[in-house]
């Protein structure tokens, strides 16, 4: 397909005039699948416009007549939650079932956001001083703009874009340039909805689009989800121009494995974290540390899993993993396969090169199992963002939590275990945002914040719930008094 891509502004599908259009690819098979443009400084600014012109109404509608727009979009989601799901997994590559998840948690975000009358409400106090009152008012930013990454073409832009609008913001969101077709579905929907002109806006594009959202004076906000490197450069810019930005990066996520775990379960939840949408998640497991007797069961169990998981085309329902997102990725991560191997780890289970029958040219990569990693090694410190996982062995749980806590990233870590005492030791003492206790994907329900911490996070406020909702509102405190009539005792 050559279908052109068109950008969305001031309630109207635009033609871009990019010189230049990369193509989406399915990366099980290859197929393009359309053509994104690489917009320019100068559409980001016609966004800009649109959106600070929208805002000056917008931000006069009542929040509880903002919210009915929400309710229109999650019955309209509802309506195309499969047809949405298969344009994930088609540009995406993960499985049909992992786009309904992804999806669900988007549609969750709308629902929390219809709150937003009773979550931007301020605070009153009486009589500060005779006769004197002070009340916290929260208002909108203005234009705020969301920069999403590929992993989640879904899911990510709903952390953020539901609590800006409600809260009385305008949007621009960019969507990842790998993955574009997903939120022109989304638009195709919130186009439905009837907002006013210029309440969301879509500008597809990369590099250039971005650099002009963080340049852009209109802007007063930055939503960016992404890998560390471009996050740590989009809070530094974008704060160096003024913008309030929430950045979270990447990761490298941790799990222990206590004796006392219950094994069979501890194996088969790592295995869903570590290969799920081919490890391709800011929440997957990335290494297993375990501790004493649990080496020996849990490493055969591991292996037995990742040799069974069934790989390939996600809309066929009874695969379990699909590829990674393209040639450079599968390249990438096979590379950082012999980099551990060439640091002296060995391979359990070697899933590079694989054979899968029917889509010979995805970008397939087979479950990977690296064991004795050296956890001081490169190949323990980097985020590898397939589906690879590396074992490490200690002898009691403080040495674990001490590599835990020296690694750069900091946006999950998980414990399995049936004791409390070493899971509360756990949660008290790991340097993560996110922790799990017998669980392998901690990914917080919409009302909680995505909490990454270190590496994986710059900024002060993250996504979903009360977090966006300060992110998306400025306090503004009032003293008041009203002498005249208060003369009288009551
Ligand atoms: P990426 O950083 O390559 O791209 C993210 C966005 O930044 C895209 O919209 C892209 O167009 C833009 N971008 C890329 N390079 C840029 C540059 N040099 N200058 C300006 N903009 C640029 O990330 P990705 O490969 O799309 O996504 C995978 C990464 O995202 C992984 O590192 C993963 O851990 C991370 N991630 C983190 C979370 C989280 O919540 N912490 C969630 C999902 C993904």
């Amino acid at each position: 397909m050559n279908e052109k891509l068109l950008n969305y502004f001031n309630g109207s599908w635009q033609a871009s005039d990019a010189g230049e259009y990369l193509a989406v690819i399915n990366p099980a098979t290859q197929a393009v699948l359309a053509q994104v443009p690489l917009s320019t400084a100068t559409e980001v600014d016609t966004a800009v416009q649109a959106a600070a012109a929208a805002f000056v109404t917008w931000r006069q509608v009542p929040a509880g007549s903002r919210i009915q727009y929400l309710f229109k979009l999650k019955e309209l989601l509802e309506e195309n939650f499969e047809d949405i799901s298969r344009t994930i997994t088609l540009e995406c590559g993960k499985t049909i079932g992992e786009s309904r998840g992804e999806m669900r948690r988007a549609i969750e975000n709308v629902e929390v956001a219809c709150g937003i009358p009773l979550m931007m409400q301020g605070d009153v106090s009486e009589d500060i001083a005779a006769g004197i009152d002070e009340l916290m008012i929260r208002q909108p930013l203005g234009v705020t703009a969301i920069i999403a990454p590929f992993n989640f073409p879904g899911m990510i832009t709903f952390w953020f874009l539901p609590y800006a609008i409600a809260c009385g913001n305008t949007v621009i969101v960019k969507p990842s340039e790998k993955v574009p077709l997903t939120m022109q579905k989304v638009f195709k929907l919130l186009e439905q909805i009837e907002l006013p002109a210029g309440v969301v806006n879509m500008v597809h594009g990369s590099k250039e689009a971005v650099n002009a959202i963080l340049e852009h004076p209109t802007i007063k906000a930055v939503s960016f989800v992404g890998s560390t490197a471009v996050a740590r450069y989009v809070y530094s810019r974008g704060t160096a121009n003024g913008k309030r930005v929430q950045a979270q990066g990447g990761a490298k996520n941790p799990i222990i494995v206590l004796p006392d775990a219950d094994m069979e379960m501890t194996t088969r939840i790592t295995a869903d974290s570590a290969f799920g949408c081919a490890g391709q998640r800011c929440l997957a497991a990335s290494y297993v540390i375990t501790v004493g007797e649990a080496r020996h069961e849990f490493n055969a169990a591991m292996a037995e899993v990742a040799l069974e998981r069934v790989t390939g085309f996600g809309l066929d329902e009874a695969v379990q993993m699909g590829p990674v997102i393209n040639q450079a990725s599968r390249a990438r991560i096979e590379g950082l396969i012999q980099a551990g191997v060439d640091e002296g780890a060995s391979l359990l289970v070697d899933g590079r090169n694989p054979n899968i029958v029917g889509y010979e040219k995805g970008n397939f990569v087979r479950p990977t199992i690296l064991q004795d990693v050296n956890p001081a090694g490169n190949i323990a410190q980097t985020e590898i963002f397939g589906p690879v996982l590396s074992l490490m062995h200690v002898n009691d749980i403080d040495e674990a939590i001490q590599i835990v806590n020296q690694g750069q990233y900091g946006n999950m870590a998980c414990l399995f275990t049936s004791s409390g005492s070493a899971a509360r030791k756990f949660r008290y003492a790991a340097q993560a945002g996110n922790i799990g206790i017998n669980i392998g994907v901690a990914a917080p329900m919409a009302y909680f914040p995505f909490s990454g911490w270190k590496d994986s996070f710059f900024g002060t406020l993250h996504g979903q719930g009360r977090h966006a909702v300060e992110f998306f509102t400025q306090t503004k405190v009032v003293v008041e008094r009203w002498p005249s009539i208060w003369s009288r005792q009551f």
